[in-house]
């Protein structure tokens, strides 16, 4: 067995299967194992259903008389049916979860762990979990719970990773010395558990691993960037002062701060690499604006990359026009742009200065003569990959200079740590004449009494709304419970409600072109409600919205919701953020901290702190980071790792013989890496 090998070589994965985890990430061995539990289910204590009392219960059965059926008037489904054990029987009802009914085989024995009540005049158990009997551990009474993967349930993760148990004794270990703990003996514990102790050491270990692979990349890509060379860019005072007395506003001081730093950075002859972070709504487009004017002055072309084709454009509507006062020539590159050959030669030629497109610039056959400069927005949503095709595209050999952006709040203590080989420049200063954005947790039920005047308001005074949803089409459910209203039948109900109103809908499926067109339409002021999945969570600018609506709030995250939160609070107008919760559950802490804070950096310590080491498992996404196992919070992890990096490059040309290491970091390296 060799880690990098495609899934499908492990026993009891077929080509379909295969592919279902492919889309999901899992490509290879190597995936496969370290696609790690969610969270654990503990079915200890389990009672005989005579013994059981209200409230929360852990009971082992067998299934008998599953039926489904559908709720009048509702998009639910009802799937009922007995659960038997020697003493009795008991009710058991599940909402919305129609692979219940594939699930049970009715000779095996389950157990079941969810909450006995009275409903209806009669006793039942409601939307327990579920695990087949001789998938428990039976000293720990813990189960691992995946993340679904399309038709890859949890179940059916657990019985493929069942099958590869015996596997586990052949995965290499990774470092060079020893450590508390060993990667087969740590994964194999995560995915088998045995105590909860076992676990969170195993995911220390894990993480430990995970943070010594990313500071030593990071450590690597500094070494090699030192290497490098680049064209040095002059300041030059009297174009970039008179590009700056030409705006509609002064530049924060945040802003010329690090608009210095970045010059300093591009008048040595090693190229710059350098993160440039502000909170949503803090102008890093006006930053960027100002390093490229200094590139092309220089002579220099500049690519601006964005995730979306939708901010592509928006870069191009709000950067071309300033810059073309200038005299630079500015091009949209995108999937949807027409007459490509041509813009192509332009940009070949070097009559083009600054090109702003999306992945499009990279992965197709754009060739620059002398690109001097790459912003990169919202930089981790680039694979590295990508990066280096770009780098690649320099034909002088010479590096191009890097600016990347990110509105993520990284704390200071971690960008020396982690992000040892990028230097950071910080905008912590909002323009001046914004106004905090008013934020409000509210139940769905009142939508109609106290958030449609608002809407009313708001569209009286000549603003516009965004209104975000979880899902395109109805029929999608949040984790087994409240349904989710879908964009489309979101936008239908505000057209009936609104029916003079302007109302449109945009989300992911659409196509680049459809899409560009509403953003558009909404950017122009077209439309007055804008009905929308995340799709607009990055960077779109259109200062004139000034309420949005959340559905379905407690979905998201808390850094996600900030982001999304950003779109609105951007012009001078006071905006309002509505956090829509559904159900009689208490709204989450996290939705009370966003309440009250609108400060990105006080934010990330927060959530740091809500999700804490262990609390989630699985994929979290810390914005340029994506760490999956650690937390930013392990402070004496981090720590430990870094001192141990330090120690294993003093190894020099002998590194390289730890090939499964050296595969590990290629992962994080930067753009630059060329020589
Ligand atoms: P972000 O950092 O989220 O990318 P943007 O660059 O999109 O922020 O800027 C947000 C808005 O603030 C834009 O409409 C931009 O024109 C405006 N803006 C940028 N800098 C200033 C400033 N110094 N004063 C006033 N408005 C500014
Ligand atoms: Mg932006």
């Amino acid at each position: 067995m060799n880690l990098a090998d495609p899934v499908e070589s492990l026993k009891g994965i077929g080509p379909k299967t295969a592919e279902t985890l492919k889309k999901a990430g899992i490509k290879t061995v190597r995936d496969f194992f370290y696609n790690l539990p969610r969270d654990y289910e503990n079915y200890q204590a389990a009672t005989t259903i005579t013994e059981m009392r209200p409230g929360k219960v852990v009971v082992k059965g067998k299934i008998e008389k599953l039926t489904s059926r559908r709720a009048r008037n509702r998009n639910l489904s009802i799937i009922e049916g007995l659960i038997r054990d020697d003493t009795g029987t008991v009710k058991v009802v599940w909402f919305n979860q129609s692979y219940r009914m594939r699930q049970f085989a009715p000779e095996k024995e389950y157990v079941f762990a969810g909450t006995y009540e009275l409903k209806n005049g009669r006793f039942q158990l409601t939307s327990p979990s579920s695990a087949l009997y001789t998938d428990i551990d039976p000293r720990s009474g813990l189960t691992p719970i995946y993340v679904a993967h399309g038709g890859v349930k949890s179940n059916d993760f657990k019985r493929l990773i069942n099958g590869s148990r015996d596997k586990f004794a052949e995965i290499p270990d990774l470092l060079p010395f020893v450590a508390r703990g060993t990667r087969k003996e740590s994964l194999f514990r995560v995915h088998f558990p045995t105590s909860e102790r076992g676990v969170a050491t195993a995911r220390e270990y894990l993480a430990y691993e995970e943070l010594f692979e990313l500071i030593l990349a990071s450590k690597l890509n500094r070494r090699e960037n030192e290497k490098l060379k680049a064209t040095p860019v002059k300041f030059v005072a009297t174009k970039i002062r008179k590009m700056v007395s030409g705006l509609p506003f002064k530049l924060t001081n945040a802003q010329r701060r690090a608009a210095w730093e970045i010059f300093q950075d591009m008048e040595k002859n090693r190229p710059m690499n350098r993160l440039l972070q502000g909170d949503v709504g803090s102008g890093k487009t006006m930053v960027a604006a100002l390093a490229a004017y200094e590139a092309v002055s220089n002579g220099l072309q500049v690519a601006i990359l964005a995730p979306t084709a939708i901010l592509a454009l928006q870069h191009y509507e709000s950067i071309g026009p300033l810059l073309g006062a200038l005299g630079v020539k500015t091009a949209l590159l995108t999937g949807a742009t027409k007459q490509k050959p041509a813009l192509k030669k332009q940009i070949l030629s070097g009559e083009v200065n600054v090109v702003i497109g999306t992945h499009a610039l990279l992965t197709d056959d754009t060739e620059f003569t002398n690109l001097g400069l790459v912003i990169i927005d919202e930089q981790h949503r680039f694979g590295v990959e990508q990066r280096q095709k770009l780098a690649l595209k320099s034909p002088s050999g010479l590096a191009p200079h890097l600016l990347a952006m990110t509105a993520t709040p990284i704390p200071r203590s971690l960008q020396l740590t982690i992000f040892g080989d990028l230097d950071v420049s910080v905008l912590d200063e909002m323009p001046k004449g914004r106004q905090p954005i008013e934020t409000k947790i509210l139940p769905e039920i009142e939508i109609s009494d106290r958030l449609y005047p608002e809407i009313t308001k708001t569209i009286r005074a000549g603003q516009q709304v965004y209104w975000i949803c979880k899902a395109i089409e109805d029929g999608s459910f949040g984790e087994g419970k409240a349904d989710i209203t879908s964009v489309k039948s979101r936008c239908k109900k505000l057209q009936n409600e609104f029916p003079r109103l302007k109302i449109e809908f945009l989300h992911g499926k659409m196509k680049p072109a459809e899409k560009d067109a509403v953003m558009e339409r909404f950017s122009e002021g077209k439309i007055d409600i804008l009905v929308s999945t995340t799709v607009v969570e990055v960077g779109v600018d259109v200062p004139n919205a000034s309420l949005m609506v959340i559905e379905n709030a407690e979905g998201y995250g808390l850094a996600q919701l900030h982001q999304l939160r950003g779109r609105v609070g951007r012009g001078s107008v006071k905006s309002y953020c509505f956090l829509l919760t559904s159900g009689d559950a208490k709204p989450s802490r996290r939705l009370y901290e966003l309440e009250k804070s609108t400060d990105g950096f006080h934010l990330a310590e927060v959530d740091l702190k809500l999700r804490g080491p262990g609390e989630i498992y699985g994929a979290l996404q810390h914005g340029a980071l994506d760490l999956r196992i650690a937390s930013l919070s392990d402070t004496k992890l981090i720590a430990r790792a870094r001192a141990d990096a330090d120690k294993f490059l003093q190894l020099g040309e002998n590194m390289l013989k730890y090939e499964e290491l050296m595969a590990g970091i290629s992962k994080y390296q930067q753009i630059i890496t060329l020589n």
